[in-house]
């Protein structure tokens, strides 16, 4: 934690996730079937190695200063690839938790040092259910969960019970279709979670 970093504002990391098209505005359909103004889909900023552990610095250099670590931890997949760059900004190592028959588990060796204070890192948080279940797993193995990182709180009420630092966070509203003033003033609606639609 001692690396000189370049620190950015809440406004340049949201330009960053814009540009990227991790966050985008206009009118989309959900893979809920609801419609919504923002579409989030953090895999996009995470194509960018360089720029992702941007954002992983400044996510760690925003954590209290006496916040211990000795591990980092994220659910497979959607947080592996942000826990691979926190870990880098910390320079510990990471494991991730894969699901085994639909539960959440430690495969490929790896192991939780007893009493290892662990960072969990996740892409986006909803709920947390995820996390929470991995935050379970850590604490079975006899470790100590120290925080909760995101790069984006989506605004839901986390289940996980660590304390949570999210880079930023966004709340996305949605409706049902009918409902929808974009659809009633034609706007040209898109379905990026969808196969079957156009982009
Ligand atoms: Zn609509």
């Amino acid at each position: 934690m001692c690396e000189q970093v370049n620190r950015m504002t809440d406004e340049e990391v949201m330009a960053v996730l814009q540009q990227t098209a991790a966050i985008r505005h206009g009118h989309f359909q959900l893979t809920s079937g609801r419609h919504s103004d923002t579409y989030i889909q953090c895999a996009r900023v995470l194509e960018h190695p360089r720029l992702s552990y941007r954002l992983a610095q400044e996510t760690v250099a925003r954590l209290p200063q006496d916040l211990a670590v000795d591990l980092v931890a994220s659910p497979a997949v959607g947080g592996i690839l942000f826990g691979f760059v926190v870990a880098a900004a910390l320079d510990k190592p990471l494991i991730f938790s894969e699901r085994v028959d639909g539960r959440m588990a430690l495969r490929r060796s790896f192991a939780v040092p007893p009493g290892a204070r662990v960072l969990i890192a996740e892409d986006v948080v909803t709920t947390g259910g995820s996390v929470k279940e991995l935050e379970e797993l850590i604490s079975d193995a006899g470790g100590v969960v120290a925080g909760v990182v995101s790069l984006i709180d989506r605004g839901g009420q986390p289940v996980f019970s660590a304390p949570f630092y999210p880079l930023i966070q966004l709340e996305v509203p949605s409706w049902s279709p009918e409902m929808c003033e974009l659809c009633q003033n034609g706007v040209e609606i898109h379905a990026p979670g969808s196969r079957n639609l156009a982009k």
